[in-house]
C-alpha cells in the first residue's frame, strides 16, 4: 500500500463534546499505525493538538506548518519530525497542500473552512486531483452538505460537485477512502 500524505484539517477551539476528541485520536492512531505521515497545521491546541499527539505517541512521522505569528497562541509542537515556520496563513496552506497526497477534514471552525475551501475550489478549477474527505463525526457537516445542494440546486454549482469531496462516517472509512483513491476527471465548469 502507498505511503499517504495525509493533510489533516481541524478545529483548534478546546471544550468540545468527547466524541470529536475521539476521532481526533482516532485519526492520529490510524495515520501512525497504516505508516503515513501527518501533515497538519502544527499546533498543539484543539483537535489538531490531539491529532498529533497521538501520532507522535504511536511513533508516527508529524510534519507540521505554522505561521510565524501563530507559534505562539496555537502553541507550535516542537515533537513534530519537522515544523515549519511559514509566513503567513496563505503559505501555510500552499505548503501542506504541496505535501498532501489527500486531505481529511476533521470537524472546525472558520479556519478549518477556510482550508476546505481553499482546495474543493481548487479542485473544482482542476488545478487539484487529490481526495478530500470530510469525517461527518456527531452529523457535523450535516448543515454544510445541504448548502452545498442547496448551492447546486439554484445553478452556482454544477453536478460535478459531487465528485469533489467524500463525506466519511468515521476516520477509518476516511482513511480507507484516501488509500483507495484514483483521481477521477472533472468536467470543466464551464
Ligand atoms: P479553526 O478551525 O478556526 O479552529 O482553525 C483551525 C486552524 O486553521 C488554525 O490553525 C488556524 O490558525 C487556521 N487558519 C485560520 N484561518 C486560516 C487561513 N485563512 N488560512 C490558513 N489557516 C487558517
Amino acid at each position: 500500500m502507498m505511503q499517504q500524505y495525509v493533510c489533516v484539517y481541524c478545529g483548534a477551539a478546546g471544550e468540545l463534546a468527547e466524541e470529536y476528541v475521539t476521532a481526533a485520536r482516532e485519526t492520529g492512531r490510524l495515520i501512525a499505525q497504516r505508516g503515513h505521515v501527518l501533515v497538519y497545521g502544527g499546533g498543539n491546541r484543539g483537535l489538531m493538538g490531539e491529532v498529533a499527539r497521538t501520532a507522535t505517541e504511536l511513533d508516527g512521522r508529524v510534519i507540521g506548518v505554522i505561521p510565524r505569528m501563530l507559534t505562539d497562541i496555537e502553541q507550535a509542537f516542537s515533537e513534530a519530525n519537522k515544523l515549519h515556520i511559514s509566513d503567513g496563513l496563505r503559505d501555510r496552506k500552499s505548503i501542506m497542500e504541496s505535501y498532501a497526497t489527500g486531505f481529511l477534514i476533521l470537524p472546525g471552525g472558520l479556519g478549518t473552512l477556510d482550508e476546505l475551501f481553499e482546495i474543493l475550489t481548487q479542485k473544482q478549477l482542476r488545478t487539484l486531483s487529490k481526495p478530500i474527505v470530510l469525517v461527518n463525526t456527531r452529523g457535523y457537516y450535516d448543515p454544510l452538505v445541504h448548502l452545498f445542494e442547496h448551492i447546486h440546486k439554484e445553478g452556482f454549482v454544477k453536478a460535478q460537485y459531487g465528485k469533489l469531496y467524500h463525506v466519511a462516517p468515521d476516520p477509518l472509512s476516511a482513511i480507507d477512502y484516501i488509500e483507495q483513491y484514483k483521481p477521477v476527471p472533472i468536467e470543466s465548469r464551464f
